[in-house]
């Protein structure tokens, strides 16, 4: 396929040389002049996008994706598949396929899980929001650079999916790391506190799989002394989404709030940003009630 791909930072470079190397031909632009070896350089988006079968946008916001998108679609012939990859607010992933729709797109939303370690790897999971024929028509790409790509439901579900997952994280992390902090102050030994935990019910995948203490349970970015991984700010990036998102459909989440708030306070007001999101525990340890 003839692929344009708009934003090759840290997680679009690898999806896009990924769809190299499985032989797309693939033009590339990022606003920062980024250019990368066996991606055709564009000039503009424009040009980036034109005359494309798929153009995959992997931007930082909603805002951005806005403008590049009026930039794009007009450009874009009919019968294109547009994917959007970033995470973004559900509104602005509705109103960018509203209008690729009414240009004759295939638009999908289609933010990802997995990280940089997942994109470069090509086994990113993909939440994907838009028709049937427009999943069809990006399906193979979802193919190379993950391992699974779930059609979540019309154009935003993809987002609402991304959202609800990374609120479930950010809130379980914090009572991981919490928990661990009780723990020690009660003097329970954090190698006793995991074999219990991960094989009682207050297991989770952030016991489990991404123990937010050094030394305990696998590898983490905890044993790498909290460099990201997931940075905290990203994840307060996903828990305001989550927060902008319940406000307008009126739902209750008190517990994303709370999540929200002390992610704030981590990365704005503390040492939070730049490190890992499971950098909570070190907080929590020297923080008193
Ligand atoms: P990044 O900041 O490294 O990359 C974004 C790129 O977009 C940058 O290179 C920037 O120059 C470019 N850009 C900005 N404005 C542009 C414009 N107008 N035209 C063209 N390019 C433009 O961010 P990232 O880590 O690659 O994340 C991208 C998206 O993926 C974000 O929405 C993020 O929330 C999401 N995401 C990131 C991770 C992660 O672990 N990094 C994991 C899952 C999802």
């Amino acid at each position: 396929m003839r692929i344009g791909f708009i934003g090759l930072g840290n997680m679009g470079a690898p999806m896009a040389l990924n769809l190299v190397k499985a032989g797309h031909d693939v033009t590339g632009y990022d606003v920062a002049g980024i250019s990368l070896e066996d991606i055709k350089p564009a000039s503009t988006a424009i040009a980036a996008a034109s005359g494309q079968d798929v153009v995959i946008t992997m931007l930082p916001d909603g805002q951005i994706l806005r403008k590049v998108a009026s930039e794009i679609i007009p450009h874009m012939d009919a019968g294109t598949g547009f994917v959007d990859c970033s995470t973004v607010d559900v509104e602005s992933a509705r109103a960018v396929a509203a209008d690729a729709e009414k240009a004759g797109l295939l638009p999908v939303d289609a933010p990802v899980s997995g990280g940089v370690g997942g994109a470069s790897a090509g086994t990113l999971t993909f939440m994907a929001g838009g028709s049937d024929a427009a999943f069809a028509r990006a399906e193979p790409l979802f193919d190379i650079m993950g391992q699974k790509a779930v059609h979540c439901g019309a154009s935003g579900a993809g987002q609402a999916a991304k959202i609800c997952n990374n609120m479930i994280l950010g809130i379980t992390m914090i009572g991981t790391c919490e928990a661990f902090a009780l723990a020690d102050k009660l003097g329970l030994d954090r190698q006793k506190m995991f074999d219990v935990v991960s094989t009682s019910s207050g297991y989770s995948w952030t016991m489990n799989a991404y123990c937010p203490a050094p030394g305990v349970g696998p590898q983490s970015p905890a044993d790498n002394d909290y460099m990201p991984g997931f940075a905290a700010e990203l994840m307060l990036k996903d828990l305001n989404l989550s927060q902008m998102a319940a406000e307008a459909v009126n739902a209750s989440t008190p517990l994303g709030a709370a999540a929200a708030e002390l992610y704030r306070i981590f990365v704005e007001e503390e040492d939070g940003r730049g490190r890992d999101f499971s950098a909570m525990l070190p907080r929590f340890e020297n923080q008193s009630r």
